[in-house]
Parts: structure tokens; C-alpha cells; sequence
């Protein structure tokens, strides 16, 4: 493995650049981007979503988490795995703003799927002054039908991630959630006793069975 200085040679150790050189280079200002976390329940993605906001921290940038008012499950956010972080939660996501500090870095953003879709629009206002957004969001609902304002964060990110959970119905890959109670409405706010992650064709046979129950 080798790099290239900045005449082109070839600088084959890393430790070369030394910390000084390396903080003033023009490849690693900070430039603002936004990242998508998606998937269905159960696929981690508030555990990913923490594991990025630490790196962050790491590297010396200051934080900040914020969630829709509707989720109403914690004050915090909190990880299956029982991680919980402070996070303000906001009706709308203009009200970023009010919140936004100048040495904020990087704001995080979790359920993503429940704001309007003027979130579309803050987060590139964020990313144009050089702010890192980095969200997490269902991108399809019990139903199988993009979420919200999912379908246009998730083409206007310059990164995405789309995680696998495990299908309850046969151990595949899951890239679907589905709903465990009757109800009609696309939002019901709850957790795995509501929803289990399955994989396509299981989440196709519990549609079909749905739609019969339908007619
Ligand atoms: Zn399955």
C-alpha cells in the first residue's frame, strides 16, 4: 500500500504525513454530508447510528440527536441493546435551528421516517454549511410502501447504508418489517412486540393474507 505526496512521489509510509501535514490537508477538511441508515426493525440501525456519532466524537467533533415528538417510547434513544443517548425531541424539523449551536459538527437523527418531508430540505441546508447529518429511518413501512420522506433523503444522501435484520419467519436476510397486531394506520409507534423483521417473500405471503382478509 502506498500514497502519493502532493509532487506525485510515492510515499510508501503512512507516518510520513505526520499529524500536522495530515490535519492541513486539503482532503480532509471538513466538508458536510449527510448519510442514511435504513432498513426494517430490528437491523440495527440506531446501533450504527451511535457507533457513527462516537466516531465522530473521537475524532474531536461535537454532537447533537434529535427525534420526532411522536415517538414517545423514551426521553432518550435507546439501542436494543440497551445504549441510550440523549436526544431533543422536535414537532418539526425547522426547530434544528433553534438548537444548533455553532461547534455542533455533526447532528444526528433518529426515526427519521416520522418527519414531514421539510426535513428533506433542512438537511441540505445543514450539508451545504458543512454540517454532517447523519440519519436513521425505516425506509418502507408494515405495508411494504416507502416511509415518509425516506424515498427522497435516501436519493439526495451522499452516502446510504441499508442494514439486514434476520427473518423471524425462516432465518433469511430481512429487509422488511411486518406487523404483528391488525391495524390499518401507517404509523403505529412501537417495538418488536408490534413489528418483526422478515424477509421479502415471507413479507410477500403475510401481504397476500392481508390483502384476502381486505376483501
Ligand atoms: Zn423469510
Amino acid at each position: 500500500m502506498f500514497f502519493r505526496g502532493s509532487k506525485g512521489e510515492i510515499i510508501k509510509d503512512f507516518k510520513m504525513f505526520g499529524p500536522r501535514v495530515y490535519k492541513s490537508s486539503p482532503f480532509m477538511e471538513q466538508k458536510g454530508f449527510s448519510l442514511v441508515i435504513t432498513g426494517p426493525m430490528g437491523s440495527g440501525k440506531t446501533t450504527e447510528l451511535f457507533r457513527q456519532l462516537e466516531r465522530i466524537e473521537i475524532a474531536g467533533g461535537t454532537v447533537m440527536l434529535i427525534k420526532p415528538v411522536r415517538d414517545d417510547r423514551d426521553t432518550g434513544v435507546r439501542t436494543h441493546g440497551g445504549f441510550e443517548r440523549e436526544a431533543i425531541a422536535l414537532n418539526s424539523p425547522e426547530e434544528i435551528f433553534d438548537y444548533l449551536e455553532p461547534e455542533i459538527t455533526t447532528i444526528g437523527i433518529e426515526e427519521a421516517q416520522f418527519f414531514d418531508d421539510s426535513i428533506c430540505g433542512v438537511v441540505r441546508v445543514l450539508v451545504a454549511h458543512g454540517k454532517r447529518v447523519i440519519l436513521s429511518g425505516l425506509d418502507l413501512d408494515a405495508m411494504g410502501r416507502p416511509f415518509g420522506p425516506m424515498p427522497f433523503l435516501l436519493t439526495q444522501a451522499e452516502y446510504v447504508m441499508k442494514l439486514q435484520a434476520v427473518c423471524m419467519s425462516c432465518g433469511a436476510d430481512a429487509s422488511r418489517t411486518k406487523r404483528k397486531v391488525e391495524s390499518k394506520e401507517q404509523v403505529m409507534v412501537g417495538g418488536m412486540e408490534i413489528y418483526e423483521p422478515v424477509c421479502t417473500a415471507c413479507h410477500e405471503s403475510w401481504l397476500r393474507g392481508e390483502r384476502e382478509g381486505e376483501l
